[in-house]
């Protein structure tokens, strides 16, 4: 799993901002002379080599003419393999920069790194302090990635996307697993009994109420992502070590039967895609270990007898036609799901 993060390269410095666009443009002519020079030969596949014939006279340090080839040719080859005939011009939008730029430096405390930027040619040297940058606190327990990438948004501001990885083994081995489903009506019920997101239904609401791209409709959905990544921080998953969900990719569309008829709603579908990906990145950050299953019946097993029958749920809620179980709809659902994981997974199920 690896998360991004953003650091704002505008300091309102302007000798230090200069050389950065100097930089950028010296950077984004390379790219552009490497391409013309690849295309001309029709050079599509292979490693990027400066000795067939590509010198330039750029200012750019070998590492920097290197890296802004290396770029050029992922380009050409994209382009190759969109089938276009045309040359492609790169915009200098996006610049690539490996581990070799980049030299990360522990401050005097914890929570001070600095970021050296360096090799890029003309002796320019970049060192930024991360602790303006909040997220570098909320990744103390995660690595930082030796690659960057430098971004020229459209207005002009310049910024650097920084990588983080965390390794696999911080994940929790103690602790319970719980089941969780997307509610009917709410965002979730977990097989603890816990329920989050019951103001769900009122957060889409006033988006539909509003008119389409409007500022007051981006306003609500920024409102309601918001609201979602609140949710999910409030879960308590201190005694938990893992949870289950249902695995959206394996809904599909029309299959009548295996996805229950909410789900049709495509703004719906879109809440549970956000959500577990957020939930995802949630547990990333915690330690706690996310797994999926198929979710085909979860909502009209009976999770007592094993009963499976459409009319078992109506709604909100839940009624076996089989064994007379009664249960929250979502409820049910969610023990459906932790237990198809545990039976596939577990070797003895008690
Ligand atoms: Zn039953």
């Amino acid at each position: 799993m690896i998360r991004k993060s953003t650091i704002n390269l505008n300091y309102g410095n302007t000798a230090k901002e200069n050389n950065l666009i100097e930089f950028i443009v010296e950077y984004t002519k390379t790219v552009n002379f490497y391409i013309d020079k690849l295309w001309e030969k029709q050079i599509f596949s292979g490693r990027f080599l400066s000795k067939d014939g590509l010198q330039t006279e750029s200012w750019l340090s070998e590492r920097a003419k290197q890296c802004a080839g290396k770029q050029a040719l992922q380009i050409v080859k994209s382009q190759r393999k969109k089938k276009k005939k045309t040359k492609p011009t790169f915009s200098g939008s996006s610049i690539e920069l490996d581990s070799r730029f980049i030299e990360i430096q522990q401050g005097n405390n914890s929570f001070d790194i600095w970021i050296k930027l360096s090799s890029l040619g003309k002796k320019i040297i970049f060192i930024l302090p991360s602790k303006k940058h909040y997220h570098f606190n909320k990744f103390t327990n995660w690595v930082m990635k030796k690659s960057a990438r430098l971004r020229v948004r459209k207005d002009g501001e310049i910024y650097l996307d920084v990588y983080f990885a965390k390794k696999e083994k911080d994940k929790k081995q103690e602790g319970k697993i719980i089941g969780l489903d997307c509610g009917y009506k709410k965002l979730a019920v977990l097989s603890d009994g816990v329920r989050i997101g019951e103001d769900l239904e009122d957060k889409i609401e006033k988006i539909s109420r509003k008119k389409q791209k409007g500022k007051a409709f981006n306003r609500a959905l920024t409102e309601r992502n918001e609201y979602i990544d609140r949710e999910i921080k409030s879960l308590d998953l201190k005694e938990v070590k893992a949870i289950v969900a249902e695995d959206l990719k394996l809904v599909k569309h029309g299959t009548k039967g295996k996805i229950r008829k909410e789900f049709n709603n495509k703004l719906q579908r879109w809440v549970y895609r956000y959500f577990l990906n957020r939930l995802e990145q949630h547990c990333e950050v915690v330690g706690v270990q996310l797994h999926k299953v198929d979710p085909a019946y979860t909502s009209q097993r009976c999770s007592a007898c094993g009963y499976i029958h459409r009319s078992n749920r109506n709604g909100e809620k839940f009624k076996c036609r089989s064994c007379g179980y009664t249960a929250d709809a979502d409820y049910n659902a969610s023990l459906n799901i932790l237990n198809r994981w545990l039976q596939k997974h577990m070797v003895s199920v008690q």
